[in-house]
């Protein structure tokens, strides 16, 4: 499937990322993974901000796109036009260029995004919108701590993970759930971990919120054995 069949599947199932704006306009998330946007959304959303006058882009916090200041009369129809340019509010994937572009990186980012884009679009929906975060390095410019799922490269010891991070009104730190991981290990890892939050979690509980009820421990043992064998 294509990354544009891809996030239009993933779109009919999930709202869109759409922020309302103290001076009752909205701003609209833009796809992207990683913070890369394909050129052809980049076609549409120049496109949709010319045909619509609206003032124009910015980066968010999360340095994602957005198209801001869309008055609320526009907004159905801005959407519209943007289509599968348009973002979800199902998950995001940020982090840093990794060693494919930081001297001092450890580790790619970039494949392991991607990666992580793909078992995130192969488990569907999620309780909450979850936030991934990842760096090449210790130094974690991706902020790898503070995400729903964050992994963080450690040179030849290779992948630390950590499951259950927020850095909203009630920060957490994220538990570390594995070290020295590979890439498959990784991966399979996160996976394991989303799918228990997927089956677990209460609908809209952030993973922060879920680790501090359920308990990391009990959370592990599920990852260890699989969802289908805990009650
Ligand atoms: S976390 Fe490490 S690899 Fe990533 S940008 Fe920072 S210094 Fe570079």
């Amino acid at each position: 499937m294509s990354v544009t069949m891809q996030k239009k599947a993933m779109q009919e199932d999930t709202k869109p990322a759409v922020i309302s704006r103290r001076d009752g306009s909205f701003d609209v998330g833009v796809a992207s993974i990683y913070g890369r946007v394909c050129a052809d959304d980049l076609s549409v959303v120049n496109r949709v901000v010319q045909e619509f006058g609206l003032p124009g882009i910015r980066l968010s916090a999360a340095r994602t796109m957005v198209v801001e200041g869309v008055p609320n009369d526009l907004a159905d129809r801005v959407q519209q036009a943007l289509g599968s340019a348009c973002a979800s509010v199902q998950y995001m994937i940020s982090g840093c260029p990794g060693n494919d572009v930081c001297k001092r990186g450890a580790l790619s980012t970039a494949s392991m995004a991607q990666r992580l884009e793909k078992v995130l679009e192969d488990l569907g929906t999620m309780p909450a919108p979850v936030k991934c975060g990842l760096s090449g390095c210790p130094r974690c410019c991706g902020e790898s701590v503070v995400r729903d799922v964050g992994l963080m490269g450690t040179g030849k010891k290779g992948w630390t993970v950590f499951f259950g991070g927020n850095a909203g009104r009630k920060i957490r730190a994220g538990d570390e759930v594995g070290r020295g991981l590979n890439d498959e290990q990784t991966i399979a890892l996160a996976s394991r971990l989303l799918a228990v939050y997927r089956a677990k979690a209460r609908p809209r509980e952030r993973t922060a919120r879920f680790v501090e009820r359920v308990g990391i421990a009990m959370i592990k043992r599920v990852v260890m054995r699989g969802p289908e064998h805990d009650d």
